[in-house]
C-alpha cells in the first residue's frame, strides 16, 4: 500500500515526542502501520529529539532514580511500530488490538443518519479526544463542518472526496481547526473511516448543527 495523503509535520513531531492525546495517537499509529514514508519521518523526528536531549546540560539524580531509569531502558522495546507483515491487513494492528471482532461488519454499528453509521470506541478516562469509526454509504455526504480542534481521519475502506482531493484506503486527512470540508463517499462501496477528534466538531449550517447530537461527531 502506498498512501497518497500523509500526516502533517507537526503531528509527526508530537507523536515522536509522545505528546499526542490517546485518541489522535491511535489514528496516527494506525496510519504509521500502513505508511513507510511517515514511519521514516517519525524516526527522523525521534533522532532530532534525541539530539536535542543530548545538548541539555547534565543534571545530578539520586542513585535510586538512575537505577530505575536504567532498568526501564533495559526492558524497553526498540520496536514501537507494528511489524510490516501486517501492512496489508484489513485493519491496521493498533486498531485491531482494540476490536473484539475480526470483521468490521460485525461491530454494533449505530445508524446516525440516512446512509451514515457510527461505532464509538471507549478510551481511557484521561483521554481528551474521541475516536469513532464512520461508515458512509456510496454517494453520501457528511455535512460541511469545521473542527474546533484537530481532526485526523484514516480511510480503512472505500474512498471519499472533498475540496482537498480524493482519500482512499491508507490515506490520512490531518486537518487543523481552520479547515472546513464536506466529504462525499465515492459511488460503488461504503467509505469506512477511523476518525479522531480533539474536541467536538463544529458544523456550519443550522440544519447540520441540529443534526449534530444525532450524528455525534
Ligand atoms: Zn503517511
Amino acid at each position: 500500500m502506498t498512501p497518497a495523503h500523509h500526516l502533517d509535520h507537526s503531528t509527526i513531531l508530537a507523536y515522536a515526542a509522545g505528546t499526542l492525546d490517546e485518541a489522535i495517537g491511535l489514528v496516527v499509529a494506525s496510519h504509521l502501520a500502513w505508511c513507510p514514508q511517515c514511519r521514516t519521518a517519525v524516526r527522523a523526528a525521534e533522532a532530532l529529539g534525541g539530539g536535542l536531549l543530548d545538548q541539555l546540560p547534565a543534571a545530578a539524580v539520586s542513585e535510586n532514580c538512575r537505577a530505575r531509569t536504567m532498568a526501564m531502558l533495559q526492558g524497553a522495546s526498540l520496536h514501537r511500530f507494528p511489524a510490516p507483515a501486517v501492512a496489508d491487513a484489513a485493519v491496521p494492528g493498533p486498531l485491531a488490538r482494540l476490536l473484539s471482532v475480526a470483521n468490521l461488519d460485525d461491530l454494533p454499528w449505530k445508524k446516525k443518519a440516512p446512509g451514515v453509521a457510527m461505532y464509538d470506541f471507549k478510551l481511557s478516562p484521561t483521554a481528551k479526544g474521541q475516536v469513532k469509526l464512520l461508515r458512509i454509504g456510496p454517494g453520501r455526504a457528511v455535512p460541511e463542518h469545521g473542527h474546533g480542534g484537530e481532526e485526523v481521519t484514516l480511510i480503512l475502506g472505500g474512498a471519499y472526496r472533498d475540496h482537498i482531493g480524493r482519500f482512499g484506503r491508507g490515506d490520512v486527512a490531518d486537518l487543523d481547526e481552520d479547515i472546513e470540508h464536506k466529504p462525499v463517499a465515492e459511488a460503488g462501496e461504503d467509505c469506512i473511516c477511523l476518525v479522531a477528534i480533539e474536541r467536538p466538531t463544529r458544523f456550519k449550517s443550522i440544519a447540520a448543527r441540529l443534526m449534530q447530537p444525532l450524528v455525534g461527531i
